[in-house]
């Protein structure tokens, strides 16, 4: 049985209080390298916060930030 990406009750509320459409993972991963890129400058960024709401409610993209981010992390962190 499948199940459908759930929504955390904070990913919910956020949805009805934005005015922002739920963004597709196709605009998601569209928009994840700047969105992961803001991130690492300022982890408490408020940008993106559609970004944010949809890899609430994603475990694939969520998961692929993540892996991004730990890259990107890495990758700084060695030089
Ligand atoms: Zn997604």
């Amino acid at each position: 049985m499948t199940r459908p990406g759930r929504l955390t009750d904070e990913a919910a509320q956020l949805l009805t209080l934005s005015t922002e459409p739920w963004l597709s993972c196709e605009d998601c991963f569209r928009l994840m390298d700047t969105f992961v890129e803001a991130v690492l400058v300022d982890p408490d960024t408020t940008a993106f916060p559609q970004m944010r709401v949809h890899l609430r409610g994603c475990g694939a993209c969520a998961e692929e930030a993540a892996s991004l981010l730990d890259l990107l992390v890495e990758d700084r962190g060695s030089h």
